[in-house]
């Protein structure tokens, strides 16, 4: 497939290992895996990818599946030139590469005595991710203080969006699965740097009481039901997608070497050799009990991609 890349100044590389990047550690590799090597780089490469050339960008792969078949096409993964991040402490702005990771984007924050951002520390994932999942945590989502979005779409061309332009909601971003964003700007409001810290200090514990933080894992498998869907279903006002998985036997779950984590029920773990069909195999156990004793259809919240390989066969 190289020969039908175009020239670039980033790298390609073929059969590039992915799936043990991963937070879950497995899964296929990338039939080519592109590291750009700036924006304009991505751009060009954009203009002259064939259409028929499937496109997938990664953040760090803390919400992702990577299935056992690998990614075909080319899988795009921003470096170190999509990570910077400045901050105008006069005006409040945050500006980040979309590879700048969620905890860096907050601490610099922090030093700089602009709140509002703590909740990003404890995610573990990039700003590409975060603004593509509305990633949020006690309380605060992303379209909560993103100021503007840049993305490139198929075809390499730079558009800014506001949040109010991208149809967020709730672990939802509606701008095309085939946009690419190369970065975001964040509203902060000026705070005591200490204060922040002891906030931020406070969502590291909260979490690792709570999550299993240090687990080979992709957060959250499932979305909360919505108030709406609660209501259509006759559930009980604020039921988490938890305390159905707990109700119908899912806690600590397991199939082959994948499992629902024991400290928090939504959360799957990769137990050591676990494929990605475990996973997902056990993801579809969960659903089709919640749908048997609620008759509510669990969303997936991670993102499974790539070519499924059966239990067995990966
Ligand atoms: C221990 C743990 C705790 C977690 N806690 C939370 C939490 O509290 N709240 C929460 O919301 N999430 C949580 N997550 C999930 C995850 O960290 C977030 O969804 C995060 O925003 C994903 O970012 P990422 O860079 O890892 O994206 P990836 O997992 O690599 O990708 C996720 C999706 O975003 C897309 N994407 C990534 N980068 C870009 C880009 N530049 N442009 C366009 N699309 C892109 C990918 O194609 C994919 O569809 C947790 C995960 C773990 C492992």
């Amino acid at each position: 497939m190289l020969t039908r890349l175009p020239p670039v100044r980033g790298r390609y590389t073929e059969n590039a290992p992915l799936g043990e990047t991963s937070w879950f550690r497995c899964g296929g590799r990338a039939e080519v895996l592109y590291k750009p090597a700036d924006a304009e780089d991505l751009s060009n490469f954009l203009k002259g990818c064939p259409e028929d050339i499937p496109v997938t960008v990664l953040g760090v792969c803390s919400n992702v599946i990577i299935r056992d078949g690998g990614i075909k096409g080319v899988t795009i993964k921003l470096g170190g030139s999509f990570a910077e991040i400045e901050v105008d402490t006069k005006e409040g702005i945050v500006s980040a590469g979309a590879a700048a990771l969620d905890i860096n984007v907050a601490t610099a924050a922090q030093r700089a005595g602009l709140a509002g951002l703590e909740f990003l520390s404890g995610i573990p994932g990039s700003v590409g991710g975060a603004v593509r999942m509305n990633a949020g945590a006690y309380g605060r989502e992303t379209v909560d203080v993103l100021i503007e979005a840049t993305t490139l779409d198929r075809m390499g061309q730079f558009k800014i969006y506001k949040p109010s332009e991208m149809d967020m909601s709730y672990r939802y971003n509606g701008i095309p699965e085939n946009f690419i964003f190369t970065g975001a700007k964040f509203r902060g409001v000026a705070d005591d740097s200490a204060a922040i810290e002891a906030r931020m200090n406070e969502i590291k514990e909260k979490r690792a009481a709570t999550q299993p933080v240090r687990a080979r894992t992709g957060g959250s498998t499932f979305a909360n039901p919505t108030p709406d869907e609660l209501r259509a279903h006759s559930l009980p006002e604020g039921m988490k997608a938890w305390q159905m998985i707990d109700k119908v036997g899912g806690r600590g779950l397991a199939i082959g070497g994948a499992q629902m984590s024991e400290l928090h029920c939504n959360f799957m773990l990769n137990n050591g050799n676990a494929t990605s069909a475990e996973l997902e195999a056990l993801g579809e156990e969960i659903r089709r009990r919640v749908m048997e004793q609620f008759g509510y259809s669990l969303r997936w919240e991670i993102k499974r991609i790539g070519e499924f390989v059966a239990v067995g066969n990966a």
